[in-house]
Parts: C-alpha cells; sequence; structure tokens
C-alpha cells in the first residue's frame, strides 16, 4: 500500500524544517575535502511543480517556503538552501520546489555521491529521470530502511542519511528505529537524521523512547510547531532527530528557529524546541 504522495505537501512547513537542517547537515560535511555519501532511503519525486493540481488543492506550500520566498532579509545560515530553491526559479516566481535529493544534489560536490531510494511506481521514474545525467547518483527502486544495512559504511567512512518515510504504515516507526540500529552497528560515526511528523504525540515519545534504549548516544531532537499538540486530525507540528549532528547543528539552530518560527506563524501559536534526548 503506496498511497502517499509527496506532490500534495511539498514546500510546506515541515519540508521547509527538515530542508534547512539537511542544507547545514551537508554544509558542515563539505567544510572537509574527503568525499561523503549522501543517503536519502525515502527520496520522494525529486522535484515538484507548485502550480499543478497536487499542490494547489492543499495549497500547503503557501504556508511553509512562500513564506520565506517573500522575506527581503533572512538569517545567513538560510542562504544555501534559498539558493538552491531560486535555481529552480530563476524567473523570480516560486514555481517549483526542490525534494531532498534534488536539493543535496545542487549541494554536494563532484567527488561526494548520493544514494537514493524511492519505492511509489509513480515517484521512481520521475526520481530516475531527475538524476539520470548525475553520475554521482545511484537511484534505485527499494526499501529505504534495507539501504542503511546493506549501502553502510560508505568507503569514504563520511556519510549522511536522511530518513524520512511517510509513516502511513504505523510500523514506520519501528522501522525507523530498528535501520538506525542497523546503520549505527555498521557505521557508528555517520549522521543519521530522522525527519517525524505530531500528529499523535504518544507516537513520537514512544519512538524517541526506543531510540533513546539502543544506547546511541549524540542524539539531538529539532522541532518546529505550528499549532499546539492536539488529539485532532492532522499534523501540529514536525521535527528532526539527528544523532552524530554537526557539532555547529545546535547553535545555528537555535539561532535560526525564531526567526523561522516568526515568518512561518505570524499568528505567533506553536513553539519550537532544540533539545538533546541523548547527550555525547
Ligand atoms: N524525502 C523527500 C523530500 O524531502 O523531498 C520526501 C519523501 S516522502 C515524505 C516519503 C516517500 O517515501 C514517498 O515518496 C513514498 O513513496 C516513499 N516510500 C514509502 N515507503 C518506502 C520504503 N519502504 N522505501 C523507500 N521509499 C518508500
Amino acid at each position: 500500500m503506496l498511497s502517499y504522495r509527496h506532490s500534495f505537501h511539498a514546500g510546506n512547513h515541515a519540508d521547509v524544517l527538515k530542508h534547512i537542517v539537511q542544507t547545514l547537515i551537508i554544509e558542515s560535511l563539505k567544510e572537509k575535502e574527503k568525499p561523503f555519501l549522501y543517503l536519502d532511503t525515502h527520496a520522494g519525486a525529486g522535484c515538484y511543480q507548485l502550480t499543478n493540481a497536487h499542490a494547489t488543492r492543499t495549497g500547503e506550500y503557501l504556508e511553509g517556503i512562500a513564506r520565506l520566498w517573500q522575506q527581503e532579509e533572512v538569517p545567513e545560515l538560510i542562504l544555501p538552501y534559498l539558493e538552491a530553491v531560486g535555481e529552480l526559479n530563476a524567473s523570480g516566481e516560486l514555481r517549483y520546489y526542490p525534494g531532498s535529493p534534488l536539493l543535496a544534489g545542487k549541494l554536494l560536490r563532484e567527488q561526494d555521491s548520493l544514494v537514493l531510494t524511492e519505492l511509489h511506481p509513480t515517484d521512481f521514474p520521475l526520481l530516475r529521470t531527475e538524476f539520470s545525467r548525475d553520475e554521482r547518483a545511484r537511484v534505485s527502486r527499494e526499501d529505504g530502511f534495507g539501504q542503511l544495512k546493506s549501502k553502510l559504511p560508505p568507503p569514504s567512512r563520511r556519510g549522511f542519511a536522511l530518513i524520512d518515510p511517510p509513516y502511513e504504515l504505523k510500523q514506520d516507526y519501528s522501522a525507523v528505529v530498528k535501520g538506525v540500529v542497523e546503520g549505527h552497528k555498521r557505521f557508528a560515526t555517520g549522521t543519521y537524521a530522522i525527519w517525524y511528523p505530531v500528529v499523535h504525540r504518544q507516537q513520537i515519545k514512544r519512538m524517541l523512547k526506543e531510540l533513546e534504549a539502543t544506547g546511541i548516544r549524540k542524539i539531538l531532537q529539532i522541532e518546529l510547531a505550528v499549532k499546539p499538540d492536539s488529539d485532532q486530525l492532522g499534523m501540529t507540528a514536525s521535527g528532526m532527530i539527528v544523532i552524530n549532528p554537526p557539532w555547529k547543528l545546535e547553535s545555528q539552530m537555535k539561532s535560526i528557529l525564531p526567526w523561522l518560527h516568526k515568518t512561518l506563524v505570524p499568528e505567533g501559536i506553536g513553539h519550537t524546541l532544540v533539545e538533546w534526548v541523548v547527550p555525547e
């Protein structure tokens, strides 16, 4: 059962947070010349048209990337992310949004590599076409969680895995923890970033407890809520759980989040959080 299509949600507030964190991790890895692997376990289609029926039906990007796009002054740390979005929208009008693999493709250097997996029968061919001329990229229609076992450690012993499942299956929550354990066993120094939605807070608390119980250390939680927690249907917040974050990420996010929250949620509701789930 694969009913989730990211095209309905591309560029929403959760994508903005996820992709800013992704960009900061990649920019930190680029501080050393040595190549690194970017592993995107749940890659999606790669590029999204914001003017198509899916995006306009939900209008989610209007309360996400569109709110940043209109700003004249933005924190310097966000510039590499906005420049990558800008490259797709050279006319100045916001029409396209890069998914995580395309964003990574724009930020990575010649010596780096990408491993991208996607299962959806419609999104996989779109992703494959997007990267057909990129020799750094390996694109396959395989289970993303399994890649954490089969593709790690990278030969360069430097790498970053983005784990971004749709959570349409309840077992995705435990599959994330299992996948991270498998990856960490093989590649303990890698950076792992897990995206999560807050729909039912209890599910996230449970996933964090399971992660804590693994014994893995250096787990940082970053969250941006656009509404208070609720027992109604719908996502009120989203976050990233980052294992082995670059040392600057905590302070970078603490400096960015107040601005990001004010820009994405002008009504001033919700909250932000940067907190160690497990310290060093
Ligand atoms: N990472 C993308 C981005 O930020 O642009 C968005 C990914 S979207 C949230 C999740 C994707 O995972 C969907 O396109 C879905 O088809 C795909 N998917 C679901 N289960 C999967 C699995 N087990 N392995 C790989 N991809 C899967």
